[in-house]
C-alpha cells in the first residue's frame, strides 16, 4: 500500500532511471516518500521505472543535470546519482562524465541549497583506485591516476566528494557521501561490459567467459537490495563524511567466472584476455562504519544474489 500523502517528504533523483537510481527510486516509493525522478537516458532506460509511472507520489523528469536543475515547491532531500558507472560507459562518455561529476554535481548542490535539502552523493570505491591496502577503510586517500583511463570517473567522483564536502562547510549543508562498491542485480545492462552481467550473458549462450589478466583480481559484489538499505539508512543519519556500502566478501574474478559457470550450468571454456590499464587488483570494502554508525550490513549471499539475478538475466536473454 502506498503511504504518500499531503505530509510526504519529498525527493530528488537524478540519475534515477538508471540500474541502482530506478531500485533506490522503488524504495523512497515504498517508504512513503513523494519522488521526483530525473535522468537525460545517457545510460539509463525508461522501463527501468515504468512500473513506478502513474503511481501517486512519482513524478519523472527529463533533464540532463550538467545544466541548470529547476524543480517547482520544496524538496527534503537530493540524491546524486546521475553518472555513467561502468568502464565501456564511461570510456564511451568521457567528457560527460567528467561534466555530470562536476557540473551535475555543482547544480545539484545548488539545488539542495537553495530547498534547504539535505544532499546525498552517490560516490565509489574507485576513489580509492588501484588500492595499496586491503580492505579499504574511509580513512584511505587512494591511489588514483590522474590521466589514466580511469581517471574521467575516478577523478570526477574525487570532485564530487570535494564540492559536496566544501558544500557542507561552507554553505552548512546537511550531506551524506556514500562511497558504493561493485553492487549487481535486477535491471544491470546486459552489454553494459561489467564482470556480472558479461559473464552471466557468455555463459547463459555458452560462448567463452572473458576473464582479463589471470584473474587473480579480486571484487567484493553486493547485492542491490543491501545496498538501497545501506543507503536509506544513511540517508536517514546524521553522517556528513563518507561511509562505504559494500559487501566485505571478497572472491577473485578467475573464481567468480568459476561460480557463474557452475550456476548456470553452462559448457563455456574461459579464456584470458589482457587486463585493462590501471585495473584495480584488490577491492574489499572495511563496513566497520556503516556497522557501528548506522547499524548495516549486508544480509544477501553471493550465493542468493547469484541465484536472484540468474532469472533476470535469463528472462532478458529470452532464454
Ligand atoms: P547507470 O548507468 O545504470 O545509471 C546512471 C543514470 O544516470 C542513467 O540512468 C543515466 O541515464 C543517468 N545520467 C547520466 N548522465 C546524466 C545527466 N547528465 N543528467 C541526467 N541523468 C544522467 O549506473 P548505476 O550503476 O545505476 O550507477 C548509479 C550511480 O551509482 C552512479 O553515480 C555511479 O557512479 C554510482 N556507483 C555505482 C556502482 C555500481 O556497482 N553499480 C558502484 C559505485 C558507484
Ligand atoms: N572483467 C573481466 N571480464 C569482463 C569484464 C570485466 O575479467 O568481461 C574484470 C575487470 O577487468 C575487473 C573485474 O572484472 O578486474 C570487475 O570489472 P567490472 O567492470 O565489473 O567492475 P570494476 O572494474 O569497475 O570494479
Amino acid at each position: 500500500m502506498l503511504k504518500q500523502d499531503k505530509d510526504s517528504k519529498k525527493v530528488l533523483v537524478t540519475g534515477g532511471a538508471g540500474f541502482l537510481g530506478s531500485h533506490l527510486c522503488e524504495k523512497l516509493m515504498n517508504e512513503g516518500f513523494k519522488v521526483i525522478c530525473m535522468d537525460n537516458f545517457l545510460t539509463g532506460r525508461m522501463e527501468n521505472i515504468e512500473h513506478l509511472l502513474g503511481k501517486p507520489g512519482f513524478t519523472f523528469k527529463k533533464h540532463d543535470v550538467t545544466t541548470y536543475i529547476e524543480v517547482k515547491g520544496s524538496l527534503d532531500y537530493v540524491m546524486h546519482f546521475a553518472s555513467p558507472a561502468s568502464p565501456i560507459d564511461y570510456h564511451k562518455h568521457p567528457i560527460h562524465t567528467l561534466k555530470v561529476g562536476a557540473l551535475g554535481t555543482y547544480n545539484s548542490l545548488g539545488l539542495a541549497k537553495d530547498k534547504k535539502a539535505v544532499f546525498l552523493l552517490a560516490s565509489t570505491s574507485e576513489v580509492y583506485g588501484d588500492p595499496e591496502v586491503n580492505p579499504q577503510n574511509e580513512e584511505y586517500w587512494g591511489h588514483v591516476n590522474p590521466v589514466g583511463p580511469r581517471s574521467v570517473y575516478d577523478e570526477a567522483k574525487r570532485y564530487a566528494e570535494a564540492i559536496t564536502t566544501a558544500y557542507h562547510n561552507v554553505h552548512k549543508i546537511d550531506v551524506k557521501i556514500v562511497r558504493i562498491f561493485n553492487t549487481y542485480g535486477p535491471r544491470m545492462r546486459i552489454n553494459d561490459g561489467r564482470a556480472l552481467p558479461a559473464f552471466m550473458c557468455q555463459a547463459l549462450k555458452n560462448k567463452p567467459i572473458t576473464v582479463f589478466g589471470d584473474g587473480s583480481q579480486t571484487r567484493s559484489f553486493c547485492y542491490v537490495d543491501d545496498l538501497i538499505d545501506g543507503i536509506f539508512k544513511l540517508l536517514m543519519s546524521d553522517i556528513n563524511y563518507p561511509v562505504n556500502i559494500g559487501n566485505p566478501n571478497e572472491i577473485s574474478i578467475l573464481d567468480f567466472a568459476k561460480e557463474i559457470l557452475a550456476l548456470t550450468k553452462s559448457k563455456s571454456e574461459i579464456i584470458f584476455k589482457e587486463l585493462p590499464i590501471n585495473d584495480p587488483k584488490v577491492r574489499r570494502p572495511d563496513i566497520s562504519k556503516a556497522k557501528e554508525l548506522l547499524g548495516w550490513e549486508p544480509k544477501v549471499s553471493r550465493e542468493e544474489g547469484l541465484k536472484k539475478v540468474l532469472d533476470y538475466f535469463k528472462k532478458e536473454l529470452g532464454i
